[in-house]
């Protein structure tokens, strides 16, 4: 768990504003994640998680919007090319469906961000691949091709990835919902060691055991605003609202 921190948070999101065509999809999100938080964003299917992730991670362009990385702001509606950069290198997106490069191995996969938007020697690269692909489990498999990996084995991948490059922030977006059962445990358990480590993380995730034992913090969204917040716990035993408790029936 983390501890209660009295310095800024290290991610801001205010007044997160998005659109697709008429249908305004998030209607001014405000979320603070402090250094080393796990949270968890739930909410019903179509409620906005997901462009919420992609808007702080720039793979959406949001209508308006404030974002505070480790003390650096950004307009979101209005970032530059050379700002857009600096966002994407100090934040990290792990993906529902892993999105590798098909064509690269396992150890071409994790070395690919640091050697091309880090600008790291190889050999520097290939070490700090290696290390992180041991802490997930793959480092046996350093020269298999996606194809040849289970669903399971290419989310562990892309997670290694993520971790390489030592993000402030990952954001990981449905990352189990691929999975059969028995490889969203193996991938949930990965994910559960690096918030131990003290990875600051916002998971958007229908995993309710992890958001209840791993979060520290659950985030609830609903028709693209924030219907609810607390600390994980209290999420689940005392929810706050109607709404609250009417998605919790859905998934008991
Ligand atoms: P959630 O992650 O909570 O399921 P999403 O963020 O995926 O919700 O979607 C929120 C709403 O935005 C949905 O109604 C969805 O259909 C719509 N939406 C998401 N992406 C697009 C897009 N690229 N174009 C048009 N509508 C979209």
């Amino acid at each position: 768990m983390a501890e209660v921190s009295t310095t800024a948070p290290i991610l801001q999101l205010a007044g997160v504003c998005k659109a697709f065509g008429d249908a305004e999809v998030l209607h001014g999100i405000d979320l603070a994640v402090e250094r080393g938080e796990v949270v968890a964003v739930l909410g019903p299917s179509g409620s906005g998680k997901t462009t919420l992730l992609r808007c702080a991670n720039l793979l959406e362009h949001a209508d308006a919007g404030e974002l505070a990385l480790d003390g650096a702001h950004f307009d979101l509606a209005r970032v530059t090319a050379k700002e857009a950069a600096e966002i994407r290198r100090n934040t990290a997106f792990v993906f529902q469906s892993y999105n590798l490069f098909r064509n690269r191995t396992v150890l071409g996969n994790v070395t690919e961000g640091l050697v091309v938007a880090h600008r790291m020697p190889k050999d520097e690269a290939r070490e700090i691949a290696v290390r992180c692909l041991e802490r997930v489990g793959m480092a046996d498999r350093l020269d298999a091709y996606p194809v040849q990996l289970s669903g399971g084995q290419q989310q562990r991948v892309a997670i290694a990835r993520a971790m390489a490059t030592s993000p402030k922030v990952v954001y990981f977006d449905e990352p189990t919902s691929a999975l059969d059962p028995e490889l969203t445990v193996e991938v949930l358990g990965v994910m559960r060691d690096l918030a131990q480590d003290g990875m600051t993380m916002v998971v958007v995730t229908h995993e309710m055991g992890f958001a209840r034992n791993v979060a520290d913090r659950v985030v609830f969204m609903e028709h693209g605003v924030v219907q609810a917040e607390a600390p994980a716990r209290e999420f689940f035993d005392h929810p706050a609202n109607e709404r609250v408790r009417a998605f919790l029936d859905t998934i008991r």
